[in-house]
């Protein structure tokens, strides 16, 4: 099939690539001539493990290109996929580029024969297809549902790995305005194996939010009890963790061997979530939920102790080492996690603005997040980068662990004792040995454990 994926982001590029493999022809459709180009070399415009590698071969075998023709694109395709962000603003979903994207397309379809399908893959809240985005389709291109198709189809991936959670879904929810549209839409995944839901367009749309509402709910849960463990002289929370996750309904037993869901990623303490989707996710479902007049307690609430994470970071540091004035602090990870560059929502930024505020002297390392060239977000922020870990813990007062990444789980206590100029460090990922530290004279304190 010939599709056109508008929005050449996270979402955009790994579903188009993902799309060449199953053996589809498709167009990214971008705005940003740096990134056109970039793409159009097979160069991936962020990092995402294993996106390159493919996007060189789809790229070989002219199976994908990118362009800022939307028009051309969408008239030579026979399904368009709406990716385009949809972040909030004053804490409500911003719809703008998805009634933008929307019309650009019925400009399009205004002047084509074939028959055309329509799919919003960006998470919009529920009716968001079936008013705005179908709205804006048929104003645009003067014509009725019926003579073009809709579908709503959430995107799942993870970032980290992103190319293969496109490759292999864990299921497709296809929200679809009516048969003919759904059947025209499963036929890009025939390949797969996973699951297919068929359902109606706002439960589609539904199902993105309860998904990532129960794993944001998970975390905050998780840091609630968390705080309730450092307030308690020798409780340590991940010893309670442990203890809750061998329950066997959380881990079963599968013959002789203990699975360990990927759920209990989420009922473990750390300094909170971050990144594009659940912070945005979360204040756009209880706005959504404002507007139907319905409180959401438990989801403010979450959202609440999400944002107190980063001081509770604080906290810890302060408690270790006082007052912050000139101390050289260094914070390990700016990515919101692991194997990726994307640093939105990242906790890292409350954590060093507050370190900012207390004439602290940061220095950041991230393994990723500016090794193509220091982002504006990086640029306005008085720190220092360092080009590794051993510079950014040298000589520090202490160290702040943000994100998991595989070699700070690699620190050891006598690193720290040789670089640093006092070895203290706060665990907020949870992912040294606490015992192994305070054995060697670190003093270390972590989420979930402040004695
Ligand atoms: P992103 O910000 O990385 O990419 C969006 C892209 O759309 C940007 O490059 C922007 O320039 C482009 N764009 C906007 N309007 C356009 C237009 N009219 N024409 C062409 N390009 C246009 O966003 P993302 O992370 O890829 O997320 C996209 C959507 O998918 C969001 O709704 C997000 O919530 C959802 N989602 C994201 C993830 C994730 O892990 N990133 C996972 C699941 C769902």
């Amino acid at each position: 099939m010939n599709i056109t994926i508008i929005g050449t982001g996270y979402v955009g590029l790994v579903t188009g690539v993902s799309l060449t493999v199953l053996g589809h022809k498709v167009i990214c459709v971008g705005r940003d001539p740096k990134k056109i180009r970039s793409i159009n070399v097979g160069k991936a415009p962020f990092y995402e493990p294993g996106l390159e590698k493919l996007l060189k071969k789809s790229i070989a075998k002219k199976l994908l290109i990118a362009t800022d023709n939307l028009e051309n694109s969408v008239k030579t395709s026979d399904i368009s996929i709406i990716a385009v962000g949809t972040p909030t603003v004053n804490n409500k979903i911003d719809l703008s580029f998805i009634e933008k994207a929307s019309e650009q397309i019925g400009l399009a379809l205004k002047n084509t024969e074939k028959y055309h399908v329509v799919v919003v893959k960006s998470t919009v809240v529920p009716m968001t297809t079936e008013t705005v985005v179908k709205s804006a389709l048929e104003k645009s291109s003067r014509k009725k549902i019926g003579q073009f198709g809709l579908c709503m189809v959430p995107e799942f991936l993870r970032e980290g790995q992103a190319v293969k959670d496109a490759l292999n879904p864990d299921r497709v929810v296809i929200g679809a305005i009516d048969a003919k549209s759904a059947e025209i839409f499963s036929k890009i995944y025939k390949k797969i194996k996973s699951p297919q839901i068929i359902t109606n367009l706002r439960t589609a749309e539904m199902t993105k939010y309860a998904a990532n509402a129960l794993f944001a709910t998970l975390i905050s849960y998780s840091n609630e009890i968390a705080g309730i463990c450092e307030a308690v002289e020798g409780i340590d929370a991940v010893d309670v963790w442990n203890g809750v996750h061998l329950d066997k309904r959380l881990s079963p037993t599968i013959g002789k061997k203990r699975i360990k869901p990927g759920i209990l990623n989420f009922i473990l303490s750390g300094c909170g979530y971050g990144g594009s989707c659940f912070p945005k996710d979360t204040k756009s479902l209880a706005s959504f939920s404002d507007s139907l007049k319905l409180p959401t307690q438990i989801i403010r609430n979450v959202i609440d102790v999400n944002e107190r994470q980063p001081e509770r970071v604080i906290m810890l540091l302060k408690k270790a080492i006082g007052s912050l004035k000139n101390k050289k602090i260094a914070v390990l990870g700016l990515a919101f996690k692991p194997k990726t560059d994307d640093m939105r929502e990242s906790p890292a930024f409350p954590v060093i603005k507050i370190l900012l505020k207390e004439q602290a002297n940061v220095v950041a390392h991230d393994p990723v997040s500016y090794k193509q060239g220091v982002p504006r977000e990086l640029e306005e922020l008085h720190i220092s980068l360092a080009k590794d870990v051993k510079e950014a813990i040298g000589g520090a007062d202490a160290v702040v662990i943000i994100t998991a990444w595989g070699e700070y789980k690699r620190l050891t206590p006598t690193v720290l004792k040789k670089h640093m100029k006092t070895p203290v460090i706060i665990d907020g990922r949870r992912i040294l040995s606490k015992d192994k530290f305070l054995k060697e004279g670190v003093m270390y304190k972590g989420i979930g454990f402040s004695a």
